[in-house]
């Protein structure tokens, strides 16, 4: 089997089993370049415990024990004003769950180590549809987190190499991000910023109508960043009472070129 279909029957399994009365959904499936040439990563997005789940962190617990059930490996949770992250790892399998405010979507993306054709060659630190939160694909090594010439070994033709042996994170890491791979934007120097144009460019938020959050997302998910077109985002997600409506608002930071990218959807009230 290969590792895009282990990795999604694993997440769809886990799903099935948290939440035995609504069918985990394949939001999202898709492939990722590596930095070093020949290389490819594959990723999914799963929609998970359908759009009647209370509001709670818990729920979000619970799948990260579902995941640790199943013989995954926890790499921690944190929640932020009804958001919860946690973090999976299992045989060079990642995943990460999400679930928004309201509640918001309970989703999870996973992902396979790079893989490459031939010889086994070094982990990126990132592809661009890892990165998430407040941050942007580093351009210099996009990802590799380390020297592009020499791939982190500092050695190029029997020499020092000269692309990184005086650069600023020292021999054998990207001059720009170092070791990440990516960059915060709120820590990112001022000289890297034009090579983000989307940093510059006001938040473009879209309305729009769904009848399910679940729908609203996998309605999301397609869309193009306005500024670069680049359609990976690691999107969050927070659902409000909105007169007789719920708002819905899908949200987050362009990995390619730090545009805010945002949906605001107009759901049915929920009734309760
Ligand atoms: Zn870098
Ligand atoms: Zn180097
Ligand atoms: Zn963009």
């Amino acid at each position: 089997m290969s590792g895009a279909v282990w990795v999604r029957e694993a997440v769809l399994d886990i799903g099935a089993a948290a939440f035995p009365d609504a069918s985990p959904l394949v939001v999202d499936a898709w492939s990722d370049p590596s930095p070093i040439a020949g290389g490819v990563r594959h990723l999914v997005t799963v929609a998970m415990g359908g759009d009647e789940r209370p509001a709670d962190p818990a729920v979000c617990a619970g799948l990260l024990r579902a995941f640790t059930d199943a013989g995954w490996r926890s790499h921690g949770s944190h929640s932020r004003d009804g958001e919860t992250w946690a973090y999976a790892k299992r045989d060079g399998f990642e995943a990460r769950l999400y679930e928004g405010a309201g509640p918001g979507i309970l989703a999870v993306t996973a992902w396979t180590s790079v893989l490459y054709q031939g010889r086994d060659r070094v982990q990126p630190a990132h592809t661009i549809g890892t990165v998430a939160g407040d941050a942007v694909l580093c351009t210099e090594c996009e990802g590799l987190g380390l020297c592009r010439a020499c791939e982190g070994t500092n050695r190029l033709n029997h020499r020092r190499c000269p692309e990184c042996t005086a650069g600023n994170h020292g021999p054998g890491y990207c001059s720009y991000c170092g070791a990440s791979g990516m960059m915060q934007v709120d820590a990112m120097p001022g000289w890297l910023e034009g090579h983000f144009p989307g940093l510059a460019e006001p938040e473009a938020e879209e309305s729009l109508f769904g009848s399910t959050n679940t729908g609203a997302f996998v309605d999301a998910v397609p869309r193009t960043c306005k500024t670069c077109g680049e359609r990976r985002c690691a999107y969050r997600n927070i659902v409000t009472a909105d007169g007789e409506h719920l708002s819905s608002r899908f949200f987050g930071r362009c990995p390619r070129c730090g545009a805010k990218r945002a949906y605001a959807y107009r759901l049915p009230g929920s009734g309760k």
